[in-house]
């Protein structure tokens, strides 16, 4: 999973739940349900 805001590839899973899920990003501290999945 990408960073949406540095591109950053080590985005984190912060918290997951029944809102869906919330990446962490430790490069930017960007914090939110958008994370790009370029794995393809
Ligand atoms: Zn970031």
């Amino acid at each position: 999973m990408k960073c949406p805001s540095c591109k950053e590839e080590r985005l984190s899973l912060w918290m997951g739940g029944q809102l869906g899920m919330i990446y962490f990003c430790k490069n930017c501290g960007y914090k939110g349900p958008i994370a790009i999945d370029d794995s393809k």
